[in-house]
């Protein structure tokens, strides 16, 4: 299975100050167990930040499990890079470990009379998109087209087209995986199919995915679709937010929006502006009715078009999301919650309390509320219990997005960010936080993540395929301390 890939991710370690060898024994121990086309890089070389990226080319490719399995006996973390937009805070425990950056394997082969597509494990949205586009298929995929497709359909993946197909991961078919004992099983529905229920929805704890086989669509609306922008002042809230609830009572399946409410400099917009965007997949005009309650609320700056369904990301809220979706290098706070209704009182409180205390600190200029609302559909084709994606039946995946000038502003910001999502969640529908965990700042604990409910089943397929604890470094099902915790 491995001869597919002809070529094998970039390996390096960075050699801090709780890596737990010398960084030269690691360097002349890989060197003298990968074949003699690897690159390995000490991160202390003047050409790490140029070689590693995925333009770097491998000649030869080693056995990918005598990486993983060096890393086991060596007792070094390893964590896997598919496109590098992982955000959690758990992520920080890895100090001085291995990175297993998958970039090479970046192959894509759709095949249109079977419907399904085979991806690398560091493909990325737009890749997908353009092929498929091409192809006159589609499938779900996120809003960010820079973020890893196979990343994010291991935590689910959810995206303007969820409300046809629910998340990505529903789509999965087969997964080739590497294990932590070193072992390529290829995981779906017929070989380890308990496996295979976590991969989709908490697959980042089982092991390194190097190639993904998705069910894919016939393209709907001949893969064009309606993308609708505008902007509403901040004391429209109340009146956004009840078109909003009206809307979410009967969300068609082709529909999605998102808001984001955050500050604006333009004094025409009092401080605080809203910025919808609605993605419609059917033609414009039916995609204008839908959204009349909000075009009646006279909103400025309406923009709306027709575009091919691969592009939705590059125009979307003018292009915002690839601009600042795939500019690296960001010191981004996040929070998230999820939302099961729409609570329009406590939604216009928190709106009312980021703006008086946006106008009392500059400092939290830079933080939005994000609001993503699928249709239910595509949600409910398959089984609550099919896989580990909990969250079917939430009504809204809500992000407060923060950006800091520096690293000083984080402890305010921190507990801005806090402070907004103990507000939005008085307004949950539910006692206990809910968090996509793609969204997840990284304290909120697994049963947030995953729910109690599966909690049980994820922690036996832990025990049983990663008992070492190798894959737990991102959102990870068990937080018990294991010999490959090093922090
Ligand atoms: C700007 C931005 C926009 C986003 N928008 C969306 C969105 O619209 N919808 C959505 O669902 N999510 C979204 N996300 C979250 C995204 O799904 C996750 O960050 C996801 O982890 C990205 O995958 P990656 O390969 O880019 O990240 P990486 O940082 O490379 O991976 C994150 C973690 O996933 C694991 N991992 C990644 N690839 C593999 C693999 N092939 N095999 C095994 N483990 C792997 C590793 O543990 C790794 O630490 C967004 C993130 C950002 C930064």
């Amino acid at each position: 299975m491995l001869a597919r890939w002809s070529s094998w991710g970039f390996v390096a370690f960075a050699p801090l100050a709780l890596a737990l060898r010398d960084p030269q024994t690691v360097y002349d121990a890989l060197s003298a167990v990968l074949s003699p086309g690897s690159e390995i890089s000490l991160a202390s070389d003047d050409t790490y930040q140029k070689d590693f990226t995925p333009r770097y080319n491998f000649a030869q490719a080693p056995t990918y499990s005598i990486g993983v399995t060096y890393a086991r006996d060596s007792n070094i973390s390893i964590l896997t890079t598919g496109r590098g937009h992982g955000y959690t805070t758990s992520l920080a425990r890895v100090q001085g470990g291995i990175n297993l950056d998958l970039g090479k394997f970046d192959s894509i082969h759709v095949d249109s009379g079977a419907k399904t597509m085979t991806i690398g494990g560091a493909v990325n949205g737009y890749q997908v998109a353009t092929a498929l586009q091409e192809a006159g298929m589609e499938i779900a995929t996120p809003q960010c087209p820079c973020i890893g497709f196979a990343g994010a359909s291991l935590g689910g993946g959810i995206g303007p087209y969820s409300g046809l197909y629910g998340p990505i991961s529903d789509s999965l078919l087969s997964v080739d995986l590497v294990t932590a004992d070193g072992r390529l099983l290829t995981v779906n529905e017929t070989d380890f199919a308990d496996l295979f229920y976590g991969i989709k929805g908490a697959g980042f704890n089982f092991g390194v995915g190097i190639c993904f086989t998705f069910r894919i669509y016939p393209a709907t609306n001949s893969g064009q679709a309606m993308n609708a922008d505008m902007t509403f002042v901040g004391s429209q809230s109340e009146s956004v937010w009840k078109a909003v609830e009206q809307l979410a009572a009967s969300q068609p399946k082709e529909l999605a929006f998102g808001l984001s409410v955050r500050y604006s400099p333009d004094p025409a917009l009092k401080g605080i502006m809203i910025a919808a965007n609605f993605i419609y997949a059917g033609p414009q005009s039916e995609g204008k009715a839908l959204i009349q309650p909000f075009l009646d609320l006279e909103p400025q700056g309406v923009n709306i078009s027709t575009v091919d369904w691969k592009d939705i990301p590059s125009v979307a809220n003018g292009g915002a999301i690839t601009n600042y979706g795939c500019i690296p290098g960001v010191y981004y706070i996040p929070y998230s919650l999820n939302l099961y209704q729409v609570d329009v009182p406590n939604l216009v409180g928190v709106v009312n309390y980021m703006s008086e205390a946006i106008g009392a600190d500059a400092v939290l200029q830079g933080t939005s509320i994000v609001w993503q609302q699928y249709a239910p559909h595509g949600f409910q084709l398959q089984a609550d219990d099919s896989s580990a994606f909990p969250y079917r039946d939430a009504k809204a995946f809500v992000q407060i997005d923060i950006l800091a000038a520096h690293a000083s502003q984080a402890p305010v910001l921190t507990n801005f960010g806090r402070e907004l999502r103990d507000l939005l969640q008085r307004g949950s529908g539910r006692d206990q936080l809910d968090v996509y965990v793609h969204f997840a700042h990284g304290d909120e604990g697994p049963a947030s993540w995953y729910t109690a409910e599966r909690l049980p089943k994820l922690v036996s397929l832990k025990e049983t395929y990663d008992p070492t604890g190798m894959f737990s470094w991102y959102n990870p099902a068990i937080l018990a301390t294991t010999q490959h915790y090093t922090v």
